[in-house]
């Protein structure tokens, strides 16, 4: 318990505007258990019967109640890991200030240690907790990955001088990945090497600690949280470095540059970015040289929710768009009020509330549609898998792309 869950816990007045924010009632306007104050209040009813003293002297009174069963328990778990993504709209919404998604995560920890937890989230964090990354890479396959990655650039970069450097001590910069990058799509890793090498970067990334996503976040595990931060703390520690870029991921930028010294309870001083806010600052600066033409086709952005509403990461990566894509469209909403891509919170990796995730991205769907772009950006590996979902579901016109992505394709030369 939190100062801040404690005043979310109390502070709501019941006025139901939450609801119009949630795209999971605004899909499903007539089910009451969509809205975001109706499953904080399954929380706050077990608040109320153990913590607050009206609960505890006339229960009835304010409702208070508390679990009796498993099967009470895994309601619970129902409602706070499958009708919620996380996105943190309502919170922003409300006008008194109350974090229904921390709510929501407060509560997840407690059911993950009850070890009432859908099996998607268990065994990603137990990958994580073993393996020290999300999706149980080897060492031996990090380091192959990332050779083959070299190779193949510097042929067809015709450039024997591009690098992938592993553990380098004292460089500028020490950059951290998703392991989607090394098992799903290595091209990410290609054109941020391609675009630091263009820019003349001293960059490395680590031998151990490489993996900056997070399923604390996701599971309310605060152990696990801290613990995979500090791995990629004390790698830039370990090697020296003058600060730490995070690659394009919402979770895992949020875990390790706002969460993750708190779960941990360490002192973490050293500079963080994201890669779009280095690609910003290259732009600005000259570093790099682009060709708005070499990306003609209609580009749209997507917020991710870790980035917008929970960093507030929103201008850079619209200033890097326009100066590498001949026709950047807003969706609306967007920015800080943008939907979620419904995939937040872990609800990929959670198979059980697919159904349910698939029919309320139909908020989703028409959002991007309207837009009538061919491609929607975003910078998170997460959004990628879960808007994809999203377009083959309603059959969009449409691809998704990342930002280094288009950067690449823009450079001159
Ligand atoms: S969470 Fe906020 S917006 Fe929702 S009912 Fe409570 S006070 Fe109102
Ligand atoms: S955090 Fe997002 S998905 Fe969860 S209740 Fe609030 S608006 Fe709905």
């Amino acid at each position: 318990m939190t100062r801040q869950i404690a005043s979310s816990l109390a502070a709501c007045v019941h006025c139901g505007r939450c609801a119009e924010s949630c795209h999971y009632y605004l899909a499903r306007p007539d089910d009451p258990t969509m809205i975001p104050v109706w499953k904080a209040d399954q929380v706050r009813r077990i608040f109320k019967r153990y913590v607050d003293w009206t609960g505890r002297v006339v229960p009835g009174w304010v409702n208070a109640w508390g679990p009796a069963d498993d099967d009470d328990l895994n309601r619970l778990k129902d409602v706070v890991f499958g009708t919620c993504s996380a996105c943190r709209r309502c919170t922003l919404n409300c006008p008194m200030g109350v974090d229904t998604a921390l709510i929501i995560r407060f509560a997840r920890g407690i059911l993950t240690e009850l070890g009432i937890v859908p099996e998607g989230i268990f065994n990603v964090s137990r990958d994580q907790w073993e393996t020290g990354n999300q999706m149980a890479v080897s060492e031996v396959d990090y380091g192959e990955t990332l050779q083959w990655v070299k190779q193949e650039l510097q042929a067809e970069m015709k450039d024997s001088a591009i690098d992938i450097p592993v553990d380098k001590p004292d460089c500028d910069f020490l950059y951290v990945i998703n392991p989607r990058e090394i098992k799903f799509d290595p091209r990410s890793i290609a054109h941020a090497a391609r675009i630091f090498r263009a820019a003349g970067e001293s960059w490395t990334l680590p031998q151990k600690g490489w993996d900056m996503t997070n399923f604390g976040l996701y599971s309310g595990d605060d152990g696990l949280g801290g613990w995979l931060a500090s791995n990629v703390y004390e790698a830039a520690a370990r090697l020296r470095a003058k600060r730490i870029v995070i690659s394009e991921c919402g979770h895992g930028y949020r875990s390790t540059r706002w969460e993750g010294f708190n779960w941990a309870g360490v002192d973490q001083s050293l500079p963080m970015e994201s890669v779009v806010v280095t690609l910003d600052h290259y732009l600005k600066e000259g570093r790099i040289k682009v060709d708005k033409a070499k990306n003609p086709e209609p580009v749209t952005f997507h917020d991710s929710c870790n980035i917008a509403r929970s960093s507030g990461i929103v201008e850079e990566p619209r200033r890097v768009l326009r100066r590498v894509c001949a026709d950047f469209r807003e969706m609306t909403p967007n920015r800080t009020e943008n939907y979620c891509c419904t995939g937040g919170g872990g609800l990929l990796s959670m198979q059980e509330y697919r159904p349910l995730r698939l029919e309320v991205a139909k908020i989703k769907a028409e959002q991007l549609r309207a837009t009538g772009a061919k491609l929607v950006c975003t910078m998170c590996h997460n959004c990628v898998d879960g808007l994809s979902d999203v377009i083959k579901h309603y059959k969009l016109d449409m691809k998704v792309v990342q930002v280094l992505e288009l950067v690449n394709k823009g450079i001159r030369g």
